[in-house]
């Protein structure tokens, strides 16, 4: 034996003594298969013996060149013997051969990815010794032929299809329909049959062990048989589509899978077998009752390969000949619930009425069934509540709240876009927010199609069930708006060359056009796009939800194990605000006051922002303050006794101007219609101004603080506005509590100076109105330099938010609107990115986070710390926060709250 044990046994013994080595907790080891076939067979289920080849021998034996690893053959060699004396059995023996399956089981499920061998062992002679045996030369000869069949196909690559075609041919010969309706001697001759194919197609030049007398003859000889059976196994880790399978599914590659050798039992030795697979629970719905079918008189792989109509598993103990064998398999059930204390899903086979075990794992189900089966558990006493919250997995919680495609469906898929915002939607398509306010208002679902949005896109975004952008990235206008309204989004859908003046998208790669008006389906959790409707199914909401996030919240706002975990919201409107209380969100993280700025009162800001009249200014900023100290009041209403984090407005004011391109357009349209001088005058005039505005990099220009110094007009009226919302309703009885919060701030004195002049209007509308106003000032940490010296900025702030999509975007130097689309795909593909870092954050970034964090709690040590960029919302960052960085609150959009809160008390829980 080497120093690292490659083989493992299982099952028992020529005495009926258990010699299992293996248990549940060897996944990396034995592979899931193996590792629960070892657990099984501990715990006295009747698991058929065998054994289990280790995945770290795989990844040896691919990395060596698929070269066997010293010693290991002869390892094989004394197991298979060792197997032979438990059986009382030898393989290839012609008086009473012993059979073998060989499976793999990577450490993590690969449905139907890699490769099975069944019935190996027989030749022609051992055949005699099954048909002596089961004095059923028909069934022996079945087993020959699918062991050659699946062999032939597995492990040297001959087209299946031959195979299926002489089978065809015998049928037509023999008169008979289906495989079951052939004779002993049809499947006889089947066998010489495949036999020669096989000669035929096998390339001698690769396999020169099958030369038999300078031929390619089908190997007789078992142990070559089980070694070329193995070799296949392992090669099929490294096989295409288990490659893509692993990509998709973010399955490391150097895993390995391990390679089971276990006994063969026979579900299709007559009537009073069986085989077949099952769920202890209903995995689509959760209930409480056995799920899953059989068929008698098969193997394995019919059940799968749905060839026959199988019966469902509720009616096994009914059959005649069966119903021991059920009685059992609903005994098994039991026992596997109460070891794994989850809901299992198994595959079982009935040889002559006595059942065996050839698989169990914990079972995949949807969001539904997860919350139904863990909250059923705890009622069962099986399992605490804190079990039950830790195994609901936050991600697919996202399906209970929003509609989605059809799964029955089948998808012909048009073009794929980034997943921005989740929910699937169906609509004609519009490429304007005008048409789609317009369509929308004559009663017509509309999917809102554009090269990017801008703020002023807001009422069509509002008015679409779905919108597609071309460009842009999950941190996009598109992607943060749609998420904050819970509007589906797909966006940086490179595919769509939209030309919105002509009304219609050519589809790149195809001669696909689409018009206005033609339907389009989207789904905002896969990115996927599809022409046509497809039906859409909205996930019901059931109470089990509510009781899981209430005992998530008990567990995250305790006092126990640590600082509790909050959970707020990123909303600016009151229906947001409500919607997210109704969610469950405690308070409001950020408020991005520009959003107030759209729809009707664009023209106002743009007066203020291009007029050079000191007078109109004036009054535009009179009547801002206005507008914004009733959004104020409603918004603070909505939340009374709740915290309200305001941020004072952020990005470039070029944001709120009308797109120059479309200006220049439209001048020479006027132009061209005979328009009178003062009027193109005027238009010039405003092109000239907003072309003044441009920068080179809005994004690191004029924007969050910058403007505040350079414009002070502006934060101080937005100022005056929270104060004068807060005083009034103090007055009328309400609790406010806003929090003003300072954007992209980089210099200490930048905070600093900001500071003083919110302080000052604080001080005056607390003496015109006469209220006491206790309103924290804090800054919002989105650059590195800020977080650098966040322990002085921390002398100077009551509170820090990370702003973590800026963050990630000046840390990493991406851009957060271009990267996702243009470069961050080529980045995965190649593995220099493990993961998007603007979906999950980066530990670069967090790292950043962690540090400001910890600098700003020295120096002030009564600050509070939040995270409000979108990986506020994203499961597995929320954890990093929680427990790396030691913030005390994410904020996300109101859809994500549910999510953040299970994501929250799943940290807390990760910290025992
Ligand atoms: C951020 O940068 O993370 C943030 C929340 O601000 P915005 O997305 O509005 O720039
Ligand atoms: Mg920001």
């Amino acid at each position: 034996m080497s120093a690292q044990q490659r083989i493992y046994r299982f099952g028992t013994d020529d005495h009926g003594r258990d010699v299992t080595e293996g248990s549940s907790s060897m996944n990396y080891i034995l592979g899931g298969k193996g590792a629960n076939l070892a657990e099984m067979a501990r715990i006295g289920l009747p698991v058929p013996p065998g054994f289990t080849i280790t995945c770290q021998t795989c990844v040896e034996y691919s990395t060596a060149g698929n070269t066997w690893p010293e010693g290991a053959l002869d390892e094989i060699a004394e197991a298979e013997a060792d197997l032979e004396r438990r059986m009382g059995k030898r393989l290839g023996d012609p008086a009473d051969p012993l059979l073998v399956s060989v499976r793999s089981g990577a450490p993590f499920s690969m449905p139907g990815m890699m490769d099975t061998v069944l019935n190996l062992g027989l030749n022609d002679a051992s055949v005699q010794g099954l048909i002596a045996q089961t004095e059923n030369p028909r069934f022996a000869w079945d087993s020959y032929r699918r062991f050659i069949q699946m062999f032939s196909d597995v492990v040297l690559g001959v087209d299946a299809e031959l195979f299926e075609n002489a089978i065809t041919q015998k049928k037509l010969i023999a008169g008979v329909r289906s495989d079951a309706e052939l004779s002993a001697e049809d499947l006889e001759e089947l066998v010489a049959e495949f036999k020669q194919i096989f000669s035929e197609h096998v390339d001698a030049t690769d396999h020169p062990e099958l030369l038999v007398d300078g031929e390619i003859v089908f190997p007789a000889d078992p142990a070559l048989q089980l070694r070329l059976a193995i070799q296949a196994v392992f090669g099929s880790w490294m096989n295409e589509r288990a490659i893509l399978y692993r990509k998709q599914n973010g399955i490391p590659d150097d895993l390995g899978t391990a390679v089971n050798v276990q006994v063969m039992v026979f579900g299709n030795k007559g009537a009073t077998s069986a085989t077949g697979v099952a769920f202890t629970r209903n995995p689509a719905n959760g209930a409480r009752e056995f799920y899953g079918d059989f068929l008698v008189n098969a193997q394995g792989e019919d059940v799968v390969a749905g060839i026959r109509n199988t019966e469902p598993i509720s009616d096994l103990k009914t059959v005649e000949g069966l119903e021991k064998a059920g009685a059992e398999l609903e005994r098994v059930f039991t026992v596997l619930e109460n070891h794994y204390r989850d809901m299992c899903d198994i595959e079982f086979t009935i040889e002559q009425g006595r059942l065996w075990m050839l698989q169990t794992r914990v079972g995949k189900r949807t969001a539904t069934a997860a919350l139904k089966i863990a909250i059923d558990m705890v009622d069962e006493g099986l399992i605490t509540r804190e079990e039950a919250v830790g195994r609901v997995d936050p991600a697919q919680l996202d399906q209970l709240l929003h509609p989605q495609f059809d799964a029955s469906v089948e998808l012909d898929i048009l073009a794929r876009g980034l997943n921005a915002s989740p929910g699937a939607a169906v609509g004609e398509i519009v490429f304007s927010s005008d048409d789609a306010v317009a369509r929308a208002a004559e009663g017509h679902p509309v999917v809102l199609v554009r090269w990017e949005t801008n703020p002023d896109d807001l009422k069509g975004m509002v008015a679409a069930e779905g919108i597609l952008t071309s460009h842009g990235g999950k941190t996009s206008h598109a992607a943060v708006i749609a998420r904050g309204m819970g509007t589906p989004c797909v966006c940086g859908v490179e595919a769509f060359q939209i030309d919105a003046a002509k009304k219609e998208v050519r589809v790149s790669g195809t001669e696909i056009v689409l018009h206005e008006g033609d339907i389009i389906s989207i789904d905002g959790a896969t990115g996927i796009v599809v022409a046509g409707a497809v039906p859409l199914v909205s996930a019901e909401l059931t109470g089990d939800l509510e009781t899981i996030l209430a005992w998530a919240d008990e567990i995250r706002l305790s006092e126990d194990g640590g600082r509790p975990c909050h959970v707020r919201v990123n909303a600016d409107n009151p229906a947001d605000a409500k919607l997210a209380l109704d969610f469950g969100a405690e308070a409001i993280g950020l408020c991005r006051t520009e959003h107030m700025f759209l729809g009707d009162r664009k023209n106002i800001i743009q007066t203020y922002i291009l007029s050079d009249d000191d007078a109109e200014r004036a009054e535009a900023l009179q009547e801002l303050l206005r507008v914004q100290t009733e959004d104020f009041v409603q918004m603070l209403k909505t939340m009374s006794g709740r915290p309200m984090v305001i941020r004072l407005i952020d990005p470039p004011l070029h944001e709120f101007l009308d797109d120059p391109r479309a200006l220049e357009i439209s001048i020479a349209k006027r132009e061209s219609d005979g328009a009178d001088e003062a009027e193109l005058a005027a238009l010039r005039d405003r092109l000239r101004r907003i072309d003044a505005m441009s920068e080179s990099n809005p994004m690191l220009g004029l924007r969050g603080v910058r403007l505040s110094v350079v414009y002070p007009d502006l934060p101080l009226m937005q100022v005056r506005a929270i104060t004068t919302a807060t005083a009034q309703l103090i007055k009328d009885g309400y609790d406010p509590r806003p929090e003003i919060m300072v954007p992209l701030v980089a210099i200490t004195e930048e905070h600093v100076q900001t500071r003083e002049v919110i302080e000052q209007v604080i001080a005056e509308v607390e003496r015109d109105r006469g209220v006491k106003l206790d309103i924290p000032v804090g800054t919002m940490l989105e650059l590195p330099r800020a977080c650098l010296v966040a322990d002085d900025i921390a002398r100077h702030a009551d509170f820090f938010c990370f702003g973590t999509n800026d963050l990630t975007q000046t840390a990493f130097g991406f851009s957060r609107d271009d990267a996702e689309a243009k470069f961050i795909p080529i980045y995965l593909h190649r593995k220099i990115l493990k993961g998007n870092p603007f979906e999950t954050i980066d530990d670069a970034v967090l790292e950043l986070v962690r540090m400001a964090v910890e600098k700003g709690r020295d120096a002030n040590p009564t600050m509070h710390f939040g995270v409000c960029g979108e990986h506020g919302g994203d499961p597995k960052s929320i954890v990093k926060f929680f427990n790396v960085a030691g913030v005390d609150y994410v904020s996300c959009s109101p859809y994500r709250v549910p999510v953040a809160r299970l994501a929250a008390a799943q940290a807390k829980l990760k910290r025992a």
